[in-house]
């Protein structure tokens, strides 16, 4: 009897490590993923399809092409229009290449922006195709829908991230996903390149607009509430997306200021600044993340092994799949040269870790299946790899529940641009809007003072709305909605006003070589009959290698709008519509006011105006440190070392035009003193101070007020900057209303990435930092 009781035992506990073992292997790189993406019936389910799939339809999974690439052309090459699929070549894609995802809109005469009904069609198209295919795998379909629907017409548009991380605010992050999500799963996509996780800490850089800011921390917190609104929780139901994280990562930092060139980033700088933003998403749940398309220390993005494999996948247990940016496995021949054939590119970054390639177009993708083919067959990519690469993408496919439903009932969508989504784009745009400069409260002005609008950014819904907004870089007017600009706004508030465009802008040879506009001198003349003039400069929008420019300068032409006014003595307003901050110290003494009103959609020119007559209350705050000169990009966590001023033999070097978190306001608040629960914290996480600290609205308006809590180690074995911020919340305040807001500072607030290269905290004193009130703490060595 005893003898049989061992043997079922041992039965049983061999089936058991069979089993743990079979798991390990099936999921050996995704131990601690959030446990909804790891369903044990839906790993099942793709185990079964992976053993019944061809090395071809395998290879097909991880193929992305261009909508493009699929559709009819003329002899010349041309598209079509209006555009039409060319069935012949959808089939070939899909029934004789096998692909597994499309992106994009296309490029040609007819625009790229579809609206719903086109969609309709288009993805109805495609996924017949592919419910019909040998595999029956739906395809996914991915779009860069970053601050809104912004492929589909009529859809509601935020403001770009930049703008949205000034909101300070969270629930504002998750509402712009949630919206986003549901238009454009609305229009029949399942899948958004974005958000853009990258630090904003290279102004130079074209896609300044695209972060969310200079700092780790607002970073980290506000593209985890953007993911929680694309995916909507752990179930990713029919009005949610899988969101796309990138560009992973270091993309934001080139060296030289011009997209997709090579980084130069420390290990601790990467630890400390660049990961932890991917890696918090991540924890939420995020299905996939795009690869960086520069170079990080030398080594491609497509080709780290180290970056995607050892750290997003084995170490923070990466589930989903990730996708290379745009014909990046190609680059690595072409452009990288680190890989002497196109075919070695894709051997390495296969090997590297990168599940889907973003071919995307046509013939190239053929090429691709091909070689890929060849190289599973010569051994040089296992067919280990390649299933470990299907099976990541099946599972974001069954996550998304496309193999049930792939696509959607358009009909079900009635909240599409609806007035309640339109007032979320509006608040947060609203929200957004940071008041710099308002010299002796010239702002709200007064509806009957007499008004002249002024500027190149002033009637453009394009220079609010700039890149990935309806078009890739989103010049073109024709395809805007139908909003009003700021300058259509003011008038719609007060009834007339003179607007004269003052300058003309235009891109040329890679700068900003703004013309001057005849109506300068009207303006001027006119300056006379009016009380104030709102001065509208920034940028033409533009993204990527077309938005490389040479200097930071505001353009000269624009400028001289300003100088030339202020010579009459009238007040001006500054309004700056503007991806990144250029730079302004000649004329900001000239201006009595100024707002930044970034990037803010379609509803920016309302929210503009609303602020200058005082309908809202201005509440954003800068989410990066605005340079006063051109050679001079400091950030606010800085080190002592950096603040020495040789002409000045002063701690006063660090002098930007405004500071990180600078943002005035329409009525007052006092804060009250900082307090600490107590003065010594341990090493243990369950151990933490409270700091609190009161605030009070001695305005005379109800006004919002983001309160940031910042720490300084005193003295760190890796000298440590002046502070860093550990926690904010943004509260709103009644005339006269007082509120106490708590923070807890916990030892992993302390850390810091160590001589030793792991994250440690240094027993000490430290500075809880609130406004300008410090409070000193000790750590304790327990
Ligand atoms: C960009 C990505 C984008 C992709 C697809 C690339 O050129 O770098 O951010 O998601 O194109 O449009």
């Amino acid at each position: 009897m005893k003898k049989y009781f061992l043997l079922v035992i041992i039965i049983l506990a061999s089936i058991l490590i069979w089993n743990n073992s079979t798991f390990d292997f099936k999921f050996d790189v995704v131990k601690s993923s959030p446990s909804f993406l790891l369903d044990k019936k839906i790993e099942n389910k793709i185990d079964d399809l992976i053993s019944q799939l061809s090395l071809e339809e395998k290879i097909g999974q991880t193929c992305q092409i261009t909508l493009e690439s699929v559709l009819q052309k003329n002899l010349a090459g041309k598209m079509i229009v209006p555009y039409k699929i060319d069935t012949t070549k959808l089939n070939e894609a899909i029934n004789k290449y096998k692909i597994g995802s499309i992106l994009n809109v296309a490029n040609g005469p007819e625009g790229p922006t579809f609206n719903r009904e086109k969609w309709k069609s288009v993805i109805n198209t495609v996924q017949d195709y592919a419910a019909n295919s040998s595999s029956g795998i739906p395809v996914i379909y991915g779009v860069d829908a970053i601050h809104g629907a912004t492929y589909t017409s009529n859809s509601t548009l935020f403001p770009q991230e930049i703008g949205l991380a000034a909101s300070w605010d969270l629930s504002l992050a998750k509402s712009m996903g949630e919206v986003t999500a549901y238009e454009t799963r609305a229009s029949g996509i399942p899948w958004n390149f974005s958000p853009v996780l990258d630090l904003g800490r290279t102004p130079l850089w074209s896609r300044f607009f695209e972060t969310l800011g200079e700092d780790v921390y607002l970073t980290k917190k506000m593209g985890a509430a953007i993911v929680e609104g694309y995916q909507g929780g752990s179930k990713i139901d029919s009005h949610h997306v899988a969101a796309c994280l990138k560009h992973y990562v270091g993309y934001g930092s080139p060296k030289s200021g011009r997209d997709r060139t090579p980084a130069l980033i420390p290990e601790r700088t990467m630890e400390e600044l660049h990961l932890p933003p991917f890696e918090e998403a991540v924890k939420k749940g995020a299905l996939t993340v795009m690869i960086n398309s520069g170079e990080v220390n030398g080594i491609p993005g497509h080709r780290n092994k180290y970056l995607i494999t050892d750290i997003l996948k084995n170490k923070w247990g990466f589930a989903g799949f990730t996708v290379s940016d745009w014909e990046d496995f190609i680059m690595l021949h072409k452009v990288a040269h680190t890989d002497s054939s196109v075919k070695m590119g894709i051997a390495s970054a296969i090997n590297a870790g990168v599940d889907m390639s973003m071919v995307p177009n046509n013939p190239e993708y053929k090429t691709y299946c091909k070689l890929l083919k060849e190289l599973v067959e010569e051994g040089a990519v296992s067919k280990k790899r390649i299933d470990d690469a299907v099976r990541r993408i099946l599972r974001v496919k069954h996550h998304l529940n496309l193999f049930e439903k792939p696509t959607v009932n358009y009909s079900d969508y009635t909240e599409f641009n609806s007035k309640s989504h339109i007032s979320k784009a509006y608040r947060a745009a609203t929200e957004s809007v940071t008041l710099l400069k308002n010299t002796e409260n010239i702002l709200p002005l007064k509806k009957s003072a007499k008004i002249m609008v002024v500027g190149p950014t002033a009637n453009s819904l394009s220079c609010l709305n700039g890149a990935w907004t309806h078009t890739w870089q989103g010049v073109e007017e024709k395809y805007h909605n139908n909003y009003p600009t700021i300058k259509e706004a003011i008038e719609k508030e007060v009834g007339r006003i003179s607007y004269f465009k003052g300058s003309i802008m235009s891109m040329k040879n890679g700068d900003e070589i703004d013309l001057p506009s005849k109506d300068l001198n009207s303006a001027v003349d006119a300056c006379k009959n009016h009380d104030v003039a709102i001065v509208c400069l920034g940028e033409l929008p533009s993204t990527e290698r077309p938005g490389d420019i040479y200097s930071l300068d505001m353009a000269k032409e624009q400028r001289n709008i300003i100088k030339k006014l202020s010579k009459t003595g009238i007040p001006i307003v500054l309004v700056l519509v503007e991806g990144r901050p250029k730079i302004i110290n000649d004329i900001e003494p000239l201006t009595s006011a100024v707002l930044q009103a970034y990037l803010p959609g379609d509803q920016g020119g309302r929210a503009v105006s609303d602020i200058l007559f005082g309908k809202v209350n201005p509440s954003g705050k800068l989410p990066y440190t605005y340079p006063r000169h051109n050679g001079v990009v400091m950030h606010y966590d800085h080190k002592q070392s950096e603040l020495i001023n040789g002409n000045t033999w002063q701690n006063d070097f660090f002098n930007p035009q405004w500071e990180f978190a600078h943002g005035l306001s329409y009525t007052t608040f006092e804060y009250g003193e900082l307090s600490l629960s107590k003065k010594t914290l341990s090493r243990d996480n369950s151990d933490s101070i409270i700091v609190s600290v009161s605030i009070t609205n001695t305005g005379k308006v109800k006004g919002k007020e983001s309160v940031q809590l910042y720490i300084n180690d005193h003295y760190a074995t890796i000298s440590p900057s002046l502070k860093k911020l550990i926690a904010f919340d943004k509260v709103s305040l009644s005339p006269g209303e007082k509120k106490i807001l708590t923070f807890n500072i916990k030892n992993n607030d302390l850390k810091f990435y160590g001589t030793e290269n792991t994250w440690k905290s240094e027993e000490g004193s430290f500075s809880a930092i609130i406004k300008d009130m410090k409070s000193t703490f000790i750590l304790k060595n327990d």
